[in-house]
């Protein structure tokens, strides 16, 4: 700087020097003071230059400047350049921590330290029905404005987790969520929220089926140690004793069944699905369930002699089912059975299959009868629903057998349908994909 300066003033002398030899003192002086006036006019217009350029740096940079505003204008320009590329990564680095917590399975919140929403996953907005645009910057318990929810933020610490019900697309399906407040920064939370929805309901189901499968054991186990405790203080008959034992063996009988079908249950739950390779006759599994259920059928006829219903089995196509014949026996034995069994001696059932104009092939099993009450049907193959308890117990049901029936058909891509009209009898049918048929002839029955 003060070597400039001192060149500067050399240079304003110099320039001073010949007027003031040839003209006098007085020219020597004028042509020094506008040389200098000069000289600050053109460094005004300079600095007027850098100053239009700093305002809108991404404009051209005044890169002609020499001399101190040059190097200034250097300095600034690689400052700049600096700045924005520093600005670009941190912006690069914030997408990417972004596109990180949109991917996470579970909704999250940012909240400043005043519990106001700053950021949201599509998670999150769809647990909690937030709109990033429209909500940004509101308080979160001006939005969720669950109780529970408000008494968990109020707190000072957020230990745990609270459950609190969700935003749903539909009316019919209450969404639980589990939301948890974690802090991070400087007063700010992260919220965190799991749709538990599938979980608790599980849960339930659980609790469910292991209070009916308790229930089912202990009424015929009640009984037994009724007879049991008769049998060891009354001195009976031996025709009464018989008696009492032919009621046992019927009971221990019924947990056999139950604990039969509960273990084709989870059997069916645990194994992997059925692949396309093992393949079975379907005329050998029909004829199999025809005889089984002409053998029901006659036990509720006098003299167990012939079949107290009248059993039509239509002529059965020579197909080969690929899946496997344990579960698809099961499954149709079910339906049959429970024909017999729920139908009144006279009454007629009817067994027949078909082929849809998509290729599924359909077992149908219609009977004559009372009918079934439009409420239950969408319940019948759940686990221990009986429209009728007591006609259930007494024909030896366990309340599984459309349960296991559904699961297994739909193990193999199929489906179970049932149509019933009350007083004039009922459908049910077993659907199997294309994929599982191979026709070759069809055979008389
Ligand atoms: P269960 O062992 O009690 O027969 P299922 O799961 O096989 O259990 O059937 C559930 C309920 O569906 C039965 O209790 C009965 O009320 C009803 N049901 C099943 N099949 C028939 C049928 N063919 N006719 C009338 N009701 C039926």
């Amino acid at each position: 700087m003060p070597v400039r300066f001192l060149t500067l003033l050399a240079a304003a002398l110099l320039v001073a020097l010949v007027p003031h030899l040839l003209w006098g003192p007085l020219a020597g002086a004028v042509v020094a003071l506008g040389w200098t006036l000069g000289w600050a006019a053109l460094q005004l217009q300079r600095a007027k230059r850098l100053e239009r350029w700093l305002k809108q740096p991404e404009g051209a940079a005044p890169d002609t400047m020499g001399g101190l505003w040059g190097d200034l204008a250097d300095r600034l320009r690689r400052l700049l350049t600096q700045r924005d590329r520093q600005v670009k990564e941190h912006a690069e680095r914030l997408q990417y921590f972004l596109r990180a917590l949109q991917a996470s399975p579970n909704g999250v919140t940012l909240l400043d330290a005043q519990g106001r929403i700053e950021w949201c996953n599509a998670t999150a907005s769809a647990h909690l029905g937030l709109d990033l645009q429209r909500d940004h910057l509101q308080h979160v318990v001006h939005l969720l404005r669950d109780p529970v929810f408000s008494r968990y933020v109020a707190q000072d610490t957020h230990e745990g987790e609270v459950l609190i019900d969700g935003r749903s697309q539909s009316l019919s399906r209450r969404v639980r969520l589990s939301v948890q407040l974690h802090p991070y920064g400087d007063g700010q939370h992260l919220l965190l929220s799991r749709d538990v929805t599938a979980v608790q309901q599980a849960e339930a189901m659980r609790r469910d089926f292991v209070a009916n499968v308790s229930h089912e054991i202990r009424t015929p186990l009640t009984v037994l140690a009724g007879f049991v405790e008769t049998l060891q203080t009354l001195d009976l008959q031996e025709d009464q004793r018989k008696h009492i034992l032919e009621m046992m063996a019927t009971q221990a009988g019924r947990m056999q069944t139950l604990v039969e079908d509960l273990l084709t249950l989870s059997q069916l739950e645990g194994s992997p699905p059925p692949g396309l390779q093992e393949r079975f006759d379907l005329p050998g599994l029909m004829r199999q369930i025809e005889q089984d259920a002409r053998s029901l059928s006659a036990l509720s006829s006098p003299h167990h002699q012939t079949p107290a219903h009248t059993l039509v089995f239509a002529p059965v196509p020579d197909w080969q089912i690929a899946g496997v014949r344990p579960e698809i026996y099961s499954a149709m034995s079910n339906l049959v059975s429970n024909a017999v069994r729920y139908t009144p001696p006279g009454g007629e059932v009817r067994v027949g299959w078909s082929r849809a104009a998509d290729g599924t092939a359909w077992l149908e099993v219609s009977v004559t009868g009372p009918g079934i009450a439009a409420e239950h049907l969408p319940r019948l193959a759940e686990r221990f629903y009986r429209v009728d308890r007591s006609r259930s117990r007494e024909t030896g049901g366990t309340g599984l057998g459309l349960a296991i029936a559904k699961h297994a058909i739909v193990r193999h891509g199929g489906e179970l349908r049932i149509r019933s009209q009350v007083g004039k009898g009922s459908s049910f049918m077993l659907g199997l994909p294309p994929s599982r048929i191979h026709e070759s002839a069809t055979v008389p029955a």
